[in-house]
């Protein structure tokens, strides 16, 4: 497998590039639409096509760069099922899982920080890596006050989808805010400052009810956008053309 961790500075994403080594077809998981062209530059250097774009679950604090892919190379939009998305091409569960070439994504159903939030299981000869999207984080979690999220629900999704894991399953997170790159879920059940050294339920509600975290600056625009797999200005515009329908002047 081909595989890249790249990083947007801006919302301090992480966008995962996984390539199959022998039908060379990639996906893109949570691209950022500021980063597309530097995306598409990789891809272009190690040679790989680009079949689906992927995301964990609806973004309040960027755009995904999820339809403009689609327009600029023909990939198909993959998003949980569970969003219902009309954008999307193709809608992934825990029973759907997504297969490109070698690579197969396991879709875990993980809602607590979003209703609808799916993490995915690559596993690899020797090696499971475990992309938790904004569920777990080094070190911490995704927020939980605003999308239908919920403490507790988070809790029960870690505790009942990742720490149940093996220990040294790779833990890839959507964001780090410190620079740190990969974690395990051994590292995560010991030390997590939120949900490690067997934090009970009611202990981690409680930190996440006193976080009093700032409204999120992007979210009036992320979330709309991104209902519509990043609300693509070419498609739109494409779609108005391609439409049949009587001249308008003046
Ligand atoms: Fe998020």
């Amino acid at each position: 497998m081909i595989f890249r961790q790249l990083f947007e500075p801006q919302s301090w994403t992480y966008t995962y590039l996984f390539g199959c080594s022998d039908t060379r077809q990639a996906v893109l998981l949570d691209p950022v639409v500021e980063t597309v062209e530097r995306d598409l530059s990789a891809l272009q250097d190690l040679g790989l096509t680009l079949a689906f774009s992927l995301d964990t679950h609806i973004h309040a604090d960027h755009i995904t760069s999820a339809c403009r892919l689609r327009s600029l190379t023909g990939c198909k939009v993959a998003y949980p099922e569970m969003d219902g998305l009309p954008c999307a091409d193709i809608g992934v569960s825990e029973v759907n899982p997504l297969k490109v070439g070698s690579l197969a994504f396991q879709p875990l159903f993980t809602p607590g920080h979003t209703a609808t939030h799916h993490s995915y299981l690559v596993e690899l000869p020797g090696s499971l890596r475990l992309f938790t999207g904004d569920a777990l984080l080094i070190d911490g979690c995704g927020r939980t006050d605003f999308q239908d999220g919920d403490a507790a629900t988070l809790y029960r999704s870690i505790h009942e989808k990742f720490f149940t894991l093996p220990g040294d399953t790779l833990v890839f997170p959507a964001h780090d805010y410190h620079h740190r790159h990969v974690s395990t879920v051994d590292q995560e059940l010991e030390r997590n400052p939120r949900l490690g050294g067997g934090k009970t339920l009611e202990e981690f509600v409680a930190i996440m009810m006193e976080l009093n975290l700032p409204y999120p600056e992007k979210i009036d625009v992320a979330v709309p956008a991104n209902k519509s797999c990043g609300a693509c200005p070419e498609e739109t515009v494409k779609l108005i053309e391609d439409t049949p329908g009587p001249s308008v002047q003046g």
